[in-house]
């Protein structure tokens, strides 16, 4: 079986953990390769090769980075098929969402490419007699990222093209259930003329990523996850003095008001819950249907879910996949067996879905739950499965007050013909991305990605801009030539005259 190793300094690495973890084709329920995982050593050799690295690339003129970012993209453009068969061999989705995510990774490294004029700084003439000011903005050195498993070509594309193209080295640990695309970036970016050390792979688990927090040559550290986990990178992170953006979990609401367009809500329902089996941060899990929206979003969502096309992702006309391994199942399955416990009305039941000449993978059918209520633990939890909960309230005001009570601030959506429903919501909800009869509002590469409250913990959300701005230090400089007159000797603070 084959083994995925590291990629440090420009070549392949086995490592020397003697530990491995298997990775499975979900679809299948089998092993399909296994892949390393990194001791503290490893993770040493990685960050001294991105320091090694870090003096010569950060020198490399801004437009030269650029350039072989251009050339990195257009040989991802021509992979895209081959990241994409990756992704559905190890993650599970259609392979026509798998080159959707491809497609969204590539838009980050055509806004990376524009990064000479990102990097400009301000400049004022004579802000004194005889002296100018001027910022600029440098990389920090070498950054890390940790990544997901339910992107694993996109969000690593959301961190290492913007800091490589700062200036930066890198060290990306990817997830280790699904970890070959991260090789195929890095021989990808060696052959599009990027210098050895400046992208590096750890493949690994927490040893890995303890290695990474806690190594003093790191400056910053950008985790993609589950909340928990985000909170426990950004706690540790900052606590040894990095600067950390930590995207946790999400549970995104889509409310439906009575005068919504029902046909392009129930579609934009389907597609935003079923889509990649519900294991996307930005996938509708909750469908809140104000006043007599309900009866009617509810018969229509029932047909649909049960008339979902579940497959192997390779599998022509596939709508859905699997869910990425066995515990992901049992776990989804459990939840749903608390939501009928719980007294939540079950409307299609996605238990014990078989896909003939695949019955050992790991499906779950389309689930549909009405009359869910905020204590349930199908409400409460993220499910990260084909799990979509109806919650039913009175007006928009009750809608707002339950998405703004949630822990989450990930994404939300308004499905409603009235602007000034749609306008109020847009200004009262405390969630970071939100769609206007738009279910999954991703924010274009040039704009920047991110939630509030517990979908992220730190300051800047990732890429775009602000990813810009996580990856670089301002600074603010001040000059004066000596053939200005010397003011002479001032022991007061300069007051300008
Ligand atoms: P996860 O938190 O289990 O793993 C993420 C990364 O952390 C992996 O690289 C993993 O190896 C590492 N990790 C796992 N356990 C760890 C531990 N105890 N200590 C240190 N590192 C650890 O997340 P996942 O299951 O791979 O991905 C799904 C989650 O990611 C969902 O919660 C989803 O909402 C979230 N997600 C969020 C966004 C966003 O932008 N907010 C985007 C994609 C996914």
């Amino acid at each position: 079986m084959e083994t995925i190793d590291h990629f440090i300094g420009g070549q392949g690495v086995e490592g020397g953990s003697g530990r491995f973890a298997d990775v499975y084709n979900p679809a299948l329920g089998e092993p399909c390769a296994r892949v390393a995982l990194a001791s503290k050593e490893d993770v040493d050799a990685a960050v001294a090769a991105a320091a090694a690295a870090f003096p010569a690339w950060s020198a490399t003129p801004p437009l030269a980075r650029a350039r072989v970012l251009f050339k990195y993209l257009q040989l991802c453009q021509q992979h895209t098929d081959e990241f994409a068969a990756m992704v559905v061999r190890e993650h599970g989705k259609t392979f026509l969402d798998a080159q959707g995510e491809v497609a969204r990774g590539i838009e980050v490294v055509e806004f990376a490419v524009g990064i000479p004029q990102m990097l400009k700084g301000e400049f004022t003439d004579q802000i004194a007699r005889g002296i100018d000011a001027w910022s600029m903005r440098q990389p920090l050195g070498v950054v890390a990222g940790i990544t997901p498993f339910n992107f694993p070509v996109m969000v690593p594309m959301w961190m290492f093209p913007v800091a490589i193209a700062c200036g930066n080295t890198f060290v990306l640990k990817p997830s280790e259930r699904d970890p070959s695309p991260s090789l195929l970036h890095a021989r990808l970016l060696k052959e599009a003329g990027l210098p050895d050390g400046v992208f590096n792979v750890v493949q690994g688990d927490k040893v890995a990523v303890d290695a990474l927090l806690d190594h003093p040559d790191v400056e910053a550290l950008s985790f993609v996850g589950s909340t928990p986990i985000a909170e426990y990178i950004y706690a540790r992170g900052t606590a040894s003095g990095k600067r950390v953006q930590a995207l946790g979990g999400a549970k995104n609401h889509m409310v439906v008001m009575p005068d919504a367009d029902m046909e392009m809500a129930v579609d934009a329902l389907i597609g935003a819950a079923y889509g990649s089996a519900g294991e996307r941060c930005m996938a509708i899990s909750v469908a809140v249907a104000v006043g007599d929206a309900g009866d009617k979003l509810v018969s229509s969502l029932a047909e649909r879910t049960a008339a979902l096309k579940i497959d192997d992702g390779m599998a022509p006309g596939a709508e859905m996949g699997p869910v990425v391994t066995s515990a992901a199942r049992q776990r989804i399955e459990k939840l749903i067996g608390e939501g009928v416990e719980q007294g939540a009305t079950l409307v299609v039941d996605g238990r014990g879905y078989k896909v003939d000449g695949r019955e050992n993978g790991f499906f779950v059918g389309g689930t549909l739950f009405d009359h869910v209520q905020p204590s349930m633990s199908i409400y409460k939890e993220e499910i990260f499965g084909p799990v979509l909960c109806v919650v039913r309230m009175p007006d928009v005001g009750s809608a707002l007050e339950l998405i703004n009570a949630n822990e989450y601030g990930n994404g939300v959506a308004v499905f409603t013909r009235d602007g000034g429903v749609a306008r109020e919501f847009v200004r009262q909800v405390q969630v970071g991305m939100v769609g206007v009869n738009v279910p999954l509002p991703v924010p274009m590469a040039f704009n920047s990605f991110g939630g509030w409250k517990r979908s992220l913990f730190g300051d800047h959300h990732a890429y775009g801009p602000e990813g810009v701005r996580f990856y670089t230090r301002h600074k603010a400089v001040m000059q004066r030539w000596p053939n200005t007159a010397s003011s002479g000797v001032e022991f007061a603070f300069p007051q300008m005259k």
